[in-house]
């Protein structure tokens, strides 16, 4: 049985996560909702409780192409939707909705936008969470990011051999330039103290050993558990939600514990809050070198530092997250 209401949201997983209060206030309006998402971020929206559906968009794989966004499209004409939201302004999704032959179709104005129905001005200013809620009537700052992930999740994400409490490190980023290059020093100085798990995809892995190696090899009491690449992401949320606090850099893990009420210790380097996609939650800390000159200097952060010095990352030093970590009292209620 599908919902009247279809949300098309195939951008970056952390665009998906931060679409989830949007999910909320259209099925407060509407009733519960189905949702077009990517492979990889659809089994996060299926235990969402705004959501009836989710129709994975494999746009790299099976359906990439024009013939597999046509063959989507037909498949979505069959469940007959009232309307459509388009939060990612992209021409895929804006001819997604007009290929499924939905009538109402609402996104924000931009280069796609002659393909809606209504098209409404995005937020400049303020969090994306809350500039997506435009698109609601009346939602903004009402709803904020929320993920379940089942028992079975929680049961996996329990069993990765690590007792006690621990600190999450989330130390990838799709983009080069936001890597802080500090985790392996701060791992080897938390595992003194406190157990750590380091969190991530498959991609990850390697860097995560490097830095699960160099903390075993200093005197750490702790435990220390690299599960980089082995959990799924419900899994991975969960794990987060049982950590102290996670520390991250601008990406994806940020907003996973956002959704999960988990502390968080965000490191921003060549991007800032202002962009919108920073901590949420009071208490969160950010720590980012105020004052450097060519600090922001893109959008996302580019895959390297242009000028060569990377002093956004360099600069920020692991003695500085103890602390900010400390401040936040994960360590000093053990010792
Ligand atoms: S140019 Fe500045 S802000 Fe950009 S990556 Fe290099 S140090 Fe960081």
């Amino acid at each position: 049985m599908s919902a009247s209401t279809l949300v098309i949201q195939t951008a970056f997983l952390g665009d998906v996560v931060l679409t989830t209060p949007l999910l909320s206030a259209l099925a407060a309006e509407h009733g519960p909702v189905d949702v077009v998402t990517t492979a990889l971020a659809a089994p996060l929206l299926e235990t969402h409780p705004a959501v009836v559906q989710v129709i994975p968009y494999d746009k790299r794989g099976r359906d990439r192409g024009w013939t597999g966004l046509r063959r989507l499209g037909r498949q979505l004409e069959a469940s007959q939707y009232a309307r459509a939201y388009m939060p990612h302004r992209s021409l895929r999704t804006a001819a997604l909705a007009l290929l499924a032959r939905i009538p109402i179709r609402i996104g924000f104005s931009g280069s796609w936008s002659f393909l809606y129905t209504e098209g409404r001005p995005k937020p400049q200013m303020g969090h994306e969470t809350d500039r997506l809620l435009a698109l609601a009537n009346g939602a903004m700052g009402v709803y904020r990011p929320q993920l379940r992930p089942r028992t079975e999740d929680e049961t996996v994400a329990g069993e990765l051999g690590i007792d006690g409490p621990f600190v999450a490190l989330a130390p990838g980023s799709i983009w080069g330039s936001k890597r802080w290059p500090y985790y392996a020093e701060l791992a080897t100085r938390l595992a003194e103290r406190i157990g750590v798990v380091i969190v991530g995809s498959a991609d990850d892995a390697d860097l995560g050993n490097e830095i699960q190696g160099a903390a075993e090899g200093g005197t750490g009491r702790q435990r220390i558990v690299n599960a980089c690449g082995r959990l799924s992401l419900r899994q991975s949320a969960a794990l987060i939600g049982r950590a102290e606090l996670l520390v991250t850099n601008d990406s994806a893990p940020l907003h996973l514990a956002t959704a999960m009420g988990t502390p968080i210790v965000a490191l921003f380097g060549p991007t800032v809050t202002e962009f919108g996609f920073g901590p949420l939650r009071p208490g969160d800390v950010v720590l980012g070198m105020d004052g450097l000159l060519c600090r922001p200097c893109s959008p996302h952060g580019p895959p390297e530092c242009p000028l060569g010095h990377h002093r956004c990352m360099r600069d920020l030093t692991a003695v500085a997250v103890v602390r900010a970590i400390e401040d936040m009292g994960a360590l000093r209620r053990r010792n």
